[in-house]
């Protein structure tokens, strides 16, 4: 797994959210996911003139096809959304990377069809992610995310929306 990100306070997320992790589950997501990347969350223009709208995803997990000579691997890769992730506190972030790597340990242990199986659920697949990073120790992780997803985060864009 390589971890391609200019942000100190995510390496030390991530890090801290390894160290964390049950030995095997840490070694299923080291194995399996190919990269943990960080970017500038899309854009698209508002309705109001100047306004922007910016995706509300502070992070994903997704495939990634790894394409060598003979075969083809489909691994995963976890994108974090800088100008989201930022508005959350360390505390919220650390629940946020426990989240994204419990997804991904999903997908590991569904195997190959897992793209299409997590889509299919993918609500149910959010309170799964939650719940496996509880059992890892990162219950009031989660919940600090969720509290900051309502009360700070969502009005925050709704403000921004509004072309304030
Ligand atoms: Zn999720």
């Amino acid at each position: 797994m390589r971890i391609k990100t200019k942000s100190k306070r995510l390496i030390t997320a991530l890090n801290y959210v390894l160290k964390k992790i049950p030995k095997k589950d840490r070694c299923t997501l080291l194995e399996n996911l190919f990269r943990v990347i960080s970017r500038n969350s899309l854009r698209t223009p508002g309705d109001t003139l100047g306004s922007v709208n910016i995706c509300q995803t502070s992070a994903e997990f997704r495939p990634f096809l790894k394409l060598d000579c003979d075969r083809r691997q489909l691994l995963g890769q976890i994108l974090f959304y800088k100008d989201v992730f930022r508005l959350f506190s360390d505390k919220a972030l650390i629940g946020i990377v426990a989240h994204e790597f419990a997804h991904a340990l999903r997908a590991f242990r569904i195997g190959g069809n897992w793209y299409d199986e997590m889509q299919k659920r993918w609500r149910r697949e959010e309170k799964y992610a939650n719940k496996i990073a509880a059992t890892w120790g990162f219950s009031s992780n989660i919940k600090a995310m969720e509290r900051e997803r309502k009360e700070i985060v969502d009005p925050y864009f709704t403000f921004r929306r509004n072309g304030r």
